[in-house]
């Protein structure tokens, strides 16, 4: 396929990608083929996926009252149009939030509404055919669930509820990104989304106690299912294998405030891909992370950098899990804010002299409210701090987000919808980029590279350890 070349965002610079594979420039995730996760043999044949999916629909607005709030209300304003990272940097009138909205909402009307009925086409229903579908699975896997829509929305229309709601219908029709079905599958077989087995995480706790002797001189443990210690450490897997600097951070940092810890053999994931499609599966993640908390009798759990992760343990885990949710879970950020208030930490920002930028993740930052706890975080450990324009709940997206990280096939689309992140960043003139996310973290070295910015990324943490005065 042809993808025409971005014309920029208004009013920022234009910035140019490099040439990538046509392997690279899938339009829409690659499907998986094995769909034994699901408990299907293969996607269910033309004619029975229709009807199927539009059960599905029925099923889900009479048990989800706000998508039906969303799908009935519209004016067509225009407010969303350029709040979407996506139609900034594709220019496909498809990724207009109330568009993509349109493909779910068109068919509602037709089957569900009095007026679409009567009406059709007039009073904007559309008939759930194939090609529907095949829309549905191409537009809505072009969606961050970023919510920046919604900020914009006059209404509070907030369409990644809505692409939630088609990717779950999608899922149950057999119709599942590769990239994310490889990733639950690891999950389900070895507790983390990248298939670390038990013995190799215990091997690379015992690498990094190694690499921190050999950094700072100091004997500083990272156990693994230590029973009875006062916190639980839900890191991201990629800490394991990428972005080590994380983890090893933490590790400065528990040390320093001389706090017991422990991570678990069993689970080292605190992402959570079933938001993105299923929430059966978010619930199952859950409830594993809290037997583990219970099975280790920690008094706490803290959670690792990972944007949707820390969303789904702030505004879903009572509710998923009410039996056991009575453990308290924080975020890395709040302990090292605790440590700090409380005088057991001490940093020294000349460690970390480079100028460096923020980059609000979106299910940190909108979906969480968490704006101002990783900046007091950075103005004890950074050296210069710069903010990107615009910043905290309007901030732009890492076009990662939502599973979009895993989908490499999409590389070039995805390189176009994170131009206005790359713009934003190139503006700051910062060195270091920080994102405490797992998913942005994975991104963003990728745009940064596709656009030929000198910019290395790091999660907050790597800055905590460096600057820690042990
Ligand atoms: S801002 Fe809200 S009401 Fe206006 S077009 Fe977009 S979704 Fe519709
Ligand atoms: S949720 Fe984000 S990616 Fe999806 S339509 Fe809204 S702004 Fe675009």
């Amino acid at each position: 396929m042809t993808i025409s070349e971005p014309k920029g965002i208004r009013g920022g610079e234009i910035l140019r990608g490099k040439d990538l594979p046509a392997a690279q420039s899938a339009d829409r995730p690659h499907p998986a083929r094995d769909l034994s996760l699901l408990g299907v043999a293969a996607p269910l044949p033309a004619g029975v996926r229709e009807v199927q999916a539009l059960k599905l629909l029925h099923d889900l607005k009479s048990r989800f009252r706000a998508l039906i709030v969303y799908l009935d209300t519209c004016t067509k304003c225009g407010a969303c149009i350029e709040a979407c990272h996506w139609y900034l940097g594709t220019n496909d009138p498809y990724n207009v939030p109330a568009a993509r909205v349109d493909l779910m909402r068109g068919v509602y009307k037709k089957h569900f509404t009095p007026g679409g009925r009567l009406f059709g086409r007039l009073a904007g229903a559309r008939e759930l055919t194939g090609d529907m579908l095949e829309l549905w699975y191409k537009y809505f896997y072009q969606c961050n669930e970023c919510r920046r829509c919604a900020y914009f929305c006059p209404f509070g229309i907030d369409t990644a509820e809505v692409t939630i709601a088609a990717r779950q219908i999608l899922t149950q029709i057999g119709m599942v990104p590769a990239g994310i079905m490889s990733v639950a599958k690891n999950m389900r077989q070895s507790g983390n989304n990248m298939g670390i087995p038990e013995k190799a995480i215990r091997n690379i706790a015992s690498f990094m106690e190694g690499e921190l002797k050999q950094k700072t001189g100091k004997d500083i443990p990272i156990p693994v299912d230590r029973e009875g210690a006062e916190v639980l450490h839900i890191p991201s897997s990629s800490e394991f294998y990428v972005t080590l600097d994380t983890l090893e951070g933490t590790a400065i940092m528990f040390y320093a405030a001389g706090t017991s810890w422990t991570l678990s053999s069993r689970i080292i994931e605190t992402a959570n891909f079933g938001l993105f499609f299923d929430h059966a599966a978010m619930k199952a993640h859950n409830n594993l992370l809290f037997e583990e908390a219970r099975r280790l009798r920690v008094k706490r759990i803290v959670a690792g950098e990972c944007g949707h992760g820390w969303r789904t343990w702030r505004m879903f885990s009572s509710r998923l899990s009410p039996a056991t949710s009575d453990i308290p879970v924080v975020h890395t950020i709040d302990e090292s804010l605790k440590y700090l208030e409380q005088g057991r930490i001490r940093f020294d920002r000349s460690a970390n002299p480079q100028p460096v930028t923020l980059h609000d993740p979106c299910n940190m930052a909108r979906a969480a409210g968490y704006v101002e706890q990783p900046r007091r975080v950075l103005g004890a450990v950074a050296g210069q701090f710069i903010e990107m324009y615009p910043n905290r709940e309007k901030n732009f997206c890492c076009a990662g987000g939502s599973g979009q990280v895993t989908m490499d096939e999409m590389a070039l689309l995805k390189a176009r919808a994170g131009l206005v992140k790359a713009q934003q960043v190139k503006a700051t003139g910062a060195r270091w980029l920080v994102a405490p996310c797992a998913i942005c973290k994975a991104e963003l070295p990728r745009l940064m590279e596709h656009y030929g910015l000198d910019v290395e990324v790091h999660g907050l943490q790597d800055l905590v350890g460096y600057a820690a005065v042990l």
